[in-house]
């Protein structure tokens, strides 16, 4: 079994940054919104950017997750999909992918 505790340490450290980067988005997210309405309205825009950014950052989460899960179930780096090893230029790329790159083409 391939040794992945430097990408376990990679994956573990990116998923503290969003976690942290998320955690100031919520906090931001329930500020109260500026009483004037073309404030509210700039501030509104400003919510729907960072939701959309959030929601980004949560799903990179979820794949860091699944993916240290892989790790720690020794299925990281086999292709989720059709259990073929996902190359190893890939997983540097894409530390947290779960599908080779003929399935990820696929899934486009
Ligand atoms: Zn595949």
């Amino acid at each position: 079994m391939a040794d992945h505790d430097k990408t376990r340490r990679a994956l573990e450290q990116r998923l503290a940054l969003l976690s942290q980067r998320t955690s100031r988005i919520e906090a931001h997210l329930r500020e109260p919104g500026a009483r004037d309405s073309e404030e509210l309205a700039v501030e509104r825009q400003n919510d729907e950017v960072l939701e959309g950014l959030g929601d980004a950052e949560l799903q990179e989460i979820d794949e860091i997750r699944a993916a240290l899960t892989r790790i720690g179930d020794g299925a990281y780096g086999e292709c989720a999909t059709c259990g073929e090893s996902i190359a190893e230029g890939r997983l540097e790329a894409l530390p947290y992918t779960s599908l080779c790159i003929d399935c990820a083409s696929q899934a486009e």
